[in-house]
């Protein structure tokens, strides 16, 4: 589905900020990129529909090139992106013209996109927002409404670049859970950009970037065994994690690979009873 070959990026003033990337993504997959800041991953998302133009390889989506400018419509409408600042994806002054202005903009018939936008804000559980104004909703809103716009378009891949970066932990919790279920329901391929280890568990796939080269990359049980890695490039591993390596280290018990402080506590009773 996206396939990205060899693919080195250098801004104009710059050095390198991808270096011989290589990754294939597969229909209907769960993402989850992390790294840290400077590390390639916007550059990366950038590449995905064609924002950025690799200067050295190619990107495939969908069996387009990114590079032929022919197709970077359908590109676009194939791959959605959601950036980190909330602010910056508003467009116009009543909620349901910002989520219809992509489909508009691809040429949709106003009875089709009256229907996609009541069922992208629903998806979203924003249609009683519909005649608002998008400056008035939180922060947390403004991501919902700028997913709806994606969704809206029908794609097929969902970039979501630190799209939770700017939230509470309130308005982070329900977009992560909106894109889990879009992944679900609609089997909508999803691509996660973000610093919050944690977003990384239950995913199908990590890949950990690292001075514009995939680093690691691994389930979320492969990659969080490797935490002294991780933090060697400067990225931790999920609070569970930390702890359940704490008490390893201490010889108080072995929690195997759980991730979150439920299967930590369900592996610390099933040692705990088992000696
Ligand atoms: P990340 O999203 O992981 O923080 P980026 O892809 O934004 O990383 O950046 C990768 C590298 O490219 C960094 O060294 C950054 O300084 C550089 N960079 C990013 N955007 C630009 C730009 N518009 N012009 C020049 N250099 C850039
Ligand atoms: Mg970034």
């Amino acid at each position: 589905m996206l396939s990205i070959n060899n693919v080195s990026f250098t801004y104009e003033s710059g050095s390198p900020a991808l270096s011989n990337v290589s990754l294939r993504i597969d229909d209907g997959e769960f993402v989850c990129i992390v790294g840290h800041n400077g590390s390639g991953k916007s550059t990366l998302a950038k590449m995905l529909n064609g924002l950025l133009l690799p200067t050295e390889g190619t990107v495939i989506v969908n069996g387009m090139d990114t590079a032929d400018e022919d197709r970077l419509l359908d590109i676009r409408r194939h791959v959605g992106i959601v950036f980190q600042n909330p602010d910056n994806q508003i467009v116009t002054t009543v909620v349901r013209e910002d989520v219809a202005f992509g489909p508009e903009n691809l040429g949709i018939p106003t009875e089709e996109m009256i229907v996609r936008v009541d069922e992208a804000l629903a998806a979203v559980g924003m249609e009683s927002y519909a005649e608002s104004a998008p400056h008035m909703l939180s922060g947390g809103q403004k991501q919902r409404i700028a997913i709806a716009g994606m969704l809206a378009m029908e794609p097929n891949v969902l970039v979501l670049d630190e799209a939770t970066a700017m939230l509470d932990p309130l308005g982070r919790r329900d977009i992560i859970r909106i894109v889990r279920e879009l992944h679900e329901k609609k089997g909508i391929t999803v691509i996660m950009i973000t610093q919050y280890m944690e977003e990384a568990i239950g995913v199908d796939r990590v890949i950990v970037m690292n001075g514009g080269q995939v680093w690691m990359e691994g389930t979320p049980a492969e990659i969080f065994a490797r935490g002294d890695e991780l933090r060697s490039i400067g990225l931790d591993v999920p609070a569970a994690v930390e702890l359940r390596e704490q008490l390893k280290e201490k010889g108080i018990a072995d929690a195997g690979d759980a991730m979150t402080l439920e299967e930590l506590s369900k592996e610390l009773c099933r040692s705990l009873l088992n000696t």
